[in-house]
């Protein structure tokens, strides 16, 4: 342990827990202590741990092929892209397979420039896009801050927050109208003709869990038609079914023109990511190459890992199981939730993926702990998050929010005990709040 550089920490400060083994929704430590895991492991092990299938078509490839060249055909490769782009949007038919989630933002900003020529692209505030070169610099939240500058020509806008909206809007259609009108005064005023592309979270997720409005992104699908701008759809973090779809901008009957992927795919057994390409952006590349490549891309071990799990999807009915267990009871446990405790400034989310936006003052609307906050200012999370651990209970937290996510595979009577514990750990959160 004492050998390993950690990411994102300050490594004298962690004490990480010694994970021993998982199975379904659940992990344990070396001293035999289970956790109920509600964060998926960064939102990740969508089909839940150690899932028996998925292992069986890691083992059985391993004993046939375990890597071959990106650059020859493979059938379980083959067979993976054909699955995806069955169940992708529109005209999403073809697959570049990447070994993560950043790795495929940074190939869907290169499809974007060498499609248009253009170099500028446009990225929100509040966003995460991953911790490489391109991908670091277009993501618009504090751990951007420690690798600045970056190399990367690009313009921020913000999306909309009902909850604390940037415009002041009190709602869903004047936030969406808002951030309409504001995003193309950004286009306009940074010249359409520079910009490349635009990459948006379907759902912004690990800063917020941030649904959009209605209409909001049929807007941007619309404003990058008219300026002829490539729309980047980031599904690293809800592809997969975390709400309920195969893509989350399928909710919204929204077509990028690329949809970046990685975790969900196949729960992260073996690293993959990818970036789903319109037919329009692909055939550009069919008589010149595409100048990108990666040793590892489409790694087979991977690759049969996502056609076994796409296999369990459709099988045990995951994503009808997401949308009904989700809504009824997630979604109607946290909400029953909120009305008993007045750390809760908003519940907010869908499918699977749901955030607790904790508050000091529910009148004010003051976080928790302050954005960005760290330390001795963010020891209320802390003790917060604590409460959750101690209690056998693993939630996802980023700034002021227990963000929810467990795995996909989840059942109701499991949904039902991490609620309970949850209503003790809002008991804990409520007592750092104005009236606690
Ligand atoms: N994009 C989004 C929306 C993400 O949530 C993440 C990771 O959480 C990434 C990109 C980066 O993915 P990875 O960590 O696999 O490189």
């Amino acid at each position: 342990m004492d050998h390993v550089f950690y990411s994102w920490s300050a490594q004298a400060e962690l004490n990480p827990i010694t994970v021993e083994g998982a199975e379904g929704s659940w992990f344990w430590d070396d001293k035999g202590k289970r956790y109920l895991d509600f964060s998926s492991q960064l939102v990740n092990v969508n089909l839940g741990h150690q899932h028996p299938d998925v292992v069986a078509a890691i083992v059985e490839q391993a004993q046939v092929l375990t890597t071959i060249s990106p650059t020859v055909a493979n059938n379980k490769r083959s067979e993976l892209a054909a699955l995806i782009a069955e169940r992708a949007p529109g005209d999403l038919d073809r697959v570049f397979f990447t070994t993560g989630g950043a790795e495929a933002v940074e190939h869907a900003v290169r499809l974007a420039r060498q499609h248009t020529g253009r170099t500028k692209m446009l990225a929100a505030y509040r966003s995460y896009h991953g911790g490489t070169g391109v991908a670091i610099g277009l993501t618009g939240e504090p751990r951007r801050w420690g690798t600045e500058p970056t190399n990367v020509d690009v313009v921020r806008f913000f999306g909309p927050y009902p909850y604390r909206s940037p415009w002041g809007t009190t709602t869903p259609e004047d936030e969406t109208a808002a951030a309409l009108a504001h995003l193309e005064q950004v286009i306009v005023l940074e010249g359409a003709q520079n910009i490349a592309g635009l990459i948006l979270e379907s759902v912004i997720g690990t800063n917020g869990v941030l649904i959009p409005p209605p209409g909001y992104l049929a807007g941007v699908r619309a404003l990058c038609d008219k300026y002829g701008i490539v729309y980047i759809a980031d599904e690293v973090m809800v592809g997969f079914g975390r709400i309920g779809e195969w893509f989350a901008c399928q909710a919204w009957d929204v077509t990028p023109d690329l949809i970046t992927f990685a975790k969900g795919v196949n729960s992260g057994y073996v690293p993959l990511g990818g970036v789903v390409i319109s037919e329009k952006i692909a055939s550009q590349f069919d008589h010149k190459p595409y100048p990108g490549g990666l040793t590892y891309s489409g790694h087979v071990l991977g690759c049969a890992a996502g056609v076994a799990s796409i296999g369990v999807f459709e099988r045990d009915k995951i994503l009808p199981h997401v949308r009904h267990v989700g809504e009824d009871v997630l979604g109607a446990g946290l909400s029953k939730l909120a009305e008993s405790h007045p750390s809760v400034g908003e519940v907010r989310g869908k499918g699977f993926f749901w955030a607790v936006e904790l508050v000091r003052d529910g009148q004010t609307r003051e976080p928790l702990v302050p954005f960005a906050a760290s330390g001795k200012d963010a020891a209320a999370m802390g003790t917060v998050t604590a409460a959750a651990k101690s209690r056998g209970l693993w939630p996802f937290v980023s700034g002021n929010r227990l963000q929810i996510a467990p795995p996909l595979t989840t059942s109701e009577d499991e949904i039902r005990q991490g609620l309970e514990i949850l209503d003790e750990v809002l008991t804990v959160a409520d007592g750092f709040t104005v009236d606690g």
